[in-house]
């Protein structure tokens, strides 16, 4: 992975590392904080609907003891004595409930007979043992209860709060069984006032509801009595929501946070990689030998010094590199200087001989003195030939012309030069081997001066004892190679080093120029000449030209 990605990765999640560390603390806090919340508002909200039944109760409790104690219900009792069916009218007990602000009254005789009911007036002369039981109850606390009422569906149970009192009169005895419906109208008015579903149940089975909670809910249960409850059903959704939307706001925040975070960390990538890269792409120049490279930068601090320090030591090095080449170059001349004196002084000894001894035999008026002259001239012009020999091939290894590159098919020169050597010398054996299309950007005269020199060699190694002489042309994607190989004596290892040097020769009569030139010749190609192969094995040498594109 690039060191860009992999920076734009790390910057994304350290953004996410302090939204992980926050969120889960933060979502439990609120989680928490609501739950409690909720929980103290169906406290209060339970405790008030507990209040207000606790009112209906004492409301009713009132109502029905005020009924009984009032003088109609007096006059009531008095009249029922002898006849009470007489005394007392369909209509009396709903008059009557309705004078007291209730929903349900009932008027018994002493065995449970229904004399007069105002919430069911056809019930009159039957007995309605349900709501008789409350008659057996305290009077204090009223008490939930099963009736019936008449809608206009017809006959329904429903849920009352009634209390019951008795009206005596003499022996004579009265029920007065009232109190007030819990009905719909009551769960409306309970829904409002805690913010819930309420359900007003009988045992199981609701007879009265008002309101709706989205799920989920929580349930609070509030007793009435024994057989009767008023459920309240509080949602939780809102809170819910609340959570789900802090959730989604710092969801947002991260997926916000990482983008930004990854955007800033490819900036900062940016602004750190591209120097390194520049330096990369440097370092790569030089290995290539461009030792001229510069990289440029606006980067500052470590990295600008980075830069600089670069530079510099791409600049000490090129420096350094041209000094070495320099006194290289002085060493070699210096080289060949010494050696070229060596073999000019040479043939001077036998010139100064000889004019020596023609001095001392004209002095002494000697009588072979036509005879000397005549051998000693001769020995003379022998002498300078060898001296314009050394100077002309000298001059020509120093004064090389810079090599005109044309295509040249290596496989043709070989072939052309191979021609020369139609008729080898006895014993020697020409096994050429060529690939075709192997092409090179070449001086066609230089190459031909150094095969012919390789193959030379190479037949004088073999001079002795004859053998094969392989020459084979191969190319590769990048080079153009021509391998000469003998089967001579080889080259001694203590050799190998020095075979390139000009003046190094181990034939009489040799000059030690042909290997030096050719080397020369290639590498002003670019190229270059290797030796190999084991001595008393032969000699093997490697011409490598960059390849020409085809
Ligand atoms: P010269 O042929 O005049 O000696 P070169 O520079 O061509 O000059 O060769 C230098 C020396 O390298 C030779 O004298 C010889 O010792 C050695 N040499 C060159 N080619 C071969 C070869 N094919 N086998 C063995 N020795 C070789």
């Amino acid at each position: 992975m690039r060191l860009r990605t992999r920076l734009a990765l790390a910057f994304a999640l350290l953004a996410l590392v302090p939204l992980a560390v926050v969120v889960p603390l933060t979502v439990s806090r609120l989680r928490d904080t609501l739950s409690r919340e909720q929980t103290a508002r169906m406290g209060a909200a339970t405790t008030s609907a507990q209040e207000s039944l606790e009112r209906s109760a004492t409301t009713v409790r009132r109502a029905v003891e005020e009924l009984v104690e009032s003088p109609a219900m007096e006059d009531l009792a008095r009249e029922a004595r002898e006849h009470p069916m007489l005394a007392i009218q369909a209509g009396t007990a709903e008059a009557l409930m309705k004078s007291r602000g209730l929903t349900v009254l009932t008027l018994f005789d002493r065995s449970g007979t229904v004399l007069s009911s105002g919430h069911l007036p056809a019930r009159r002369g039957d007995p309605d043992p349900a709501l008789f039981t409350v008659t057996r109850a305290a009077p204090e606390r009223p008490v939930p209860v099963r009736v019936e009422v008449r809608t206009t569906a017809g006959l329904r149970q429903a849920l009352a709060l009634v209390s019951a009192r008795p009206v005596d009169y003499g022996d004579a005895r009265l029920w007065a069984v009232g109190g007030v419906l819990l009905d719909d109208g009551l769960a409306q008015h309970l829904s409002r006032l805690t913010q819930a579903e309420v359900t007003l149940l009988a045992g199981d089975t609701a007879l009265a509801h008002a309101g709706s909670a989205e799920a989920p809910t929580l349930e609070r249960v509030l007793p009435l009595g024994d057989a009767a409850s008023v459920r309240l059903t509080f949602s939780r959704a809102a809170a819910r929501e609340a959570v789900q939307g802090v959730m989604r706001a710092f969801l947002l925040l991260a997926a916000l946070g990482m983008a930004f975070a990854a955007l800033l960390g490819l900036l900062v990538s940016r602004w750190m990689t591209r120097p390194v890269e520049a330096l990369t792409s440097g370092a790569r120049r030089v290995a290539e030998g461009a030792l001229d490279v510069q990289v440029t930068t606006e980067a500052t601090g470590e990295l600008g010094e980075l830069v600089r320090a670069f530079n510099h030591m791409t600049s000490e090095l090129q420096a350094t590199t041209e000094r070495l080449m320099a006194s290289e170059r002085i060493a070699a001349w210096q080289e060949v200087a010494r050696r070229l004196a060596h073999e000019i002084k040479n043939p001077l000894t036998p010139i100064r001989m000889s004019l020596e001894t023609l001095l001392a035999a004209q002095a002494s008026a000697h009588p072979s003195f036509p005879t000397l002259f005549k051998e000693s001239a001769g020995v003379v012009l022998e002498e300078v030939d060898r001296l314009r020999r050394i100077v002309d091939e000298f001059s020509h290894f120093a004064r090389l012309p810079k090599p005109q590159l044309t295509r040249v098919d290596l496989g043709e020169l070989t072939q052309s030069v191979l021609a020369l050597y139609a008729s080898p010398p006895e014993g020697i054996q020409l096994l050429p081997t060529v690939q075709e299309g192997v092409v090179a950007r070449a001086d066609r005269d230089q190459l031909t001066q150094v095969l012919v020199n390789l193959v030379k060699n190479a037949e004088e190694a073999m001079a002795h004892k004859g053998g094969a002489l392989r020459v084979r042309v191969k190319g590769t994607d990048s080079d153009a190679v021509i391998e000469v190989e003998d089967s001579g004596p080889g080259i001694p290892p203590e050799h190998r080093a020095r075979i390139f040097e000009p003046y190094f020769t181990t034939k009489d009569g040799g000059t030690g120029l042909g290997l030096a030139i050719a080397a020369r010749i290639l590498q002003e190609h670019g190229g270059k000449l290797e030796v190999s192969g084991e001595p008393g094995q032969g000699a093997r040498f490697t011409v490598v030209l960059p390849r020409a594109n085809s």
